[in-house]
């Protein structure tokens, strides 16, 4: 079987919802980490699983309006709201769905991930009365108690798609889903099976292995995937067949909307490599400055630096450089050009001039940090 040019493997078209994410071109909403399952594979970090929080890409959300902003920042062509299971907050889903179709349009493609356990034929009425487009179940292979309501998506014409990380060992278990959903399914996405560095995911514990040293991806998983396409093919079921690798989720997927948000997110003085990292200048006080600790001190409270800094702003700009002042991580931005020009006046100052390179993202991670 051969690999596409995202690094994945597809039986059909690949769903409307993948060809969006794939261009980058996806705002991933995390709608709730809570979740009436306790996956043993569950990839979800420790500070979202069962937690009732909100980010839309790596920004933490309240309220809508930074949903549009963020959709903006990015130049999103649409959002796959994803969990813990949305539907544990089928209010705030709904909000969240009918907004982004009000302002985008009703072409913004949006797709949803959910468990079968809270769904029910009036949810899924609601959600499609919002405007969902696309709806992703994804069912328990150990048990088929719920199984029967994968039926209830097939009487509104949005797509239908199963998605399940492909578990080496769980051949038979996946072949009977397949066996029993193709008629009311249009697609099935296998995700290739990742560990991960958090609490619940027991895989490494059950004994499954990684590839090799560099990867999360488990060993068999993609093999299985490709077992299964076969056997949708030899069955000659209608439906579209994906296996999402590892590979594409990072190498294509996650790239291509950092170098979207990367154009919504530099500031006029930025360098922006082929990655989407933005080089910058920084000035930053040495109490609030990066280094050991420096994530933790982001949290506190700082009035009083941003009030400090805002007056030595002042001072900057009496250099004729163009700033932009960083509420988020207080400090000063400045060209890397500026802030290797005037070392010694900033230091007089009491400030520290720095060359970063960070991501694009809300958190603005840090790659490299060069003190000067
Ligand atoms: S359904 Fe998804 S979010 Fe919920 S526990 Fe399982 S893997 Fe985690």
């Amino acid at each position: 079987m051969e690999e596409n040019k995202f690094y994945s493997y597809n039986h059909k078209d690949l769903p409307k919802g993948c060809q969006y994410c794939i261009k980058g071109q996806k705002m991933v909403i995390f709608l709730t980490g809570i979740c009436p399952r306790k996956c043993y594979f569950c990839p979800l970090s420790d500070d979202k699983f069962q937690k009732d929080v909100i980010f839309a890409n790596e920004r933490p959300i309240i309220s809508s309006k930074e949903l549009i902003e963020e959709a903006e920042l990015m130049d999103a062509k649409g959002a796959g709201i994803t969990g813990g299971d949305p539907l544990a907050k089928l209010d705030r889903t709904l909000r969240y769905i009918t907004t982004l179709k009000k302002h985008f349009g009703s072409h913004f493609h949006i797709h949803i991930y959910t468990t079968l356990r809270l769904t029910t034929e009036p949810v899924l009425q609601k959600l499609y009365k919002a405007g969902l487009d696309e709806i992703r179940f994804h069912p328990d292979l150990d048990a088929s108690t719920h199984w029967k309501k994968i039926a209830f998506a097939e009487k509104f014409p949005w797509q239908v798609g199963i998605e399940i990380p492909c578990i080496p060992g769980k051949e038979k278990e996946i072949k009977k889903l397949i066996d029993y959903s193709h008629p009311y399914v249009d697609f099935l996405n296998l995700n290739e099976l990742e560990v991960a560095d958090n609490q619940q995911s027991k895989l490494i514990e059950l004994g499954f292995e990684t590839k090799d040293d560099f990867s999360y991806a488990v060993k068999g998983s993609l093999e299985l995937g490709k077992e299964l396409i076969q056997y949708v093919q030899e069955k000659e079921y209608p439906l579209a067949v994906h296996i999402c690798t590892a590979k594409l989720k990072d190498a294509t997927q996650l790239s291509n909307r950092i170098k979207r948000q990367a154009q919504g997110a530099k500031l006029p003085f930025d360098i922006i490599d082929e990655e989407g990292m933005l080089t910058r200048g920084a000035l930053y006080l040495e109490e609030l400055s990066p280094g050991a600790g420096y994530r933790e001190k982001l949290k506190e409270d700082h009035e009083e630096i941003i009030e400090r800094l805002k007056e030595l702003q002042q001072e900057v700009k009496k250099l004729n450089i163009k700033t932009v002042f960083d509420e988020k991580k207080p400090r000063i931005l400045i060209s890397k050009s500026d802030a290797k020009k005037h070392v010694k006046k900033f230091k007089k100052l009491n400030l520290k001039p720095a060359i970063v390179t960070e991501y694009p993202t809300y958190d603005q991670l840090e790659v490299e940090v060069e003190f000067l």
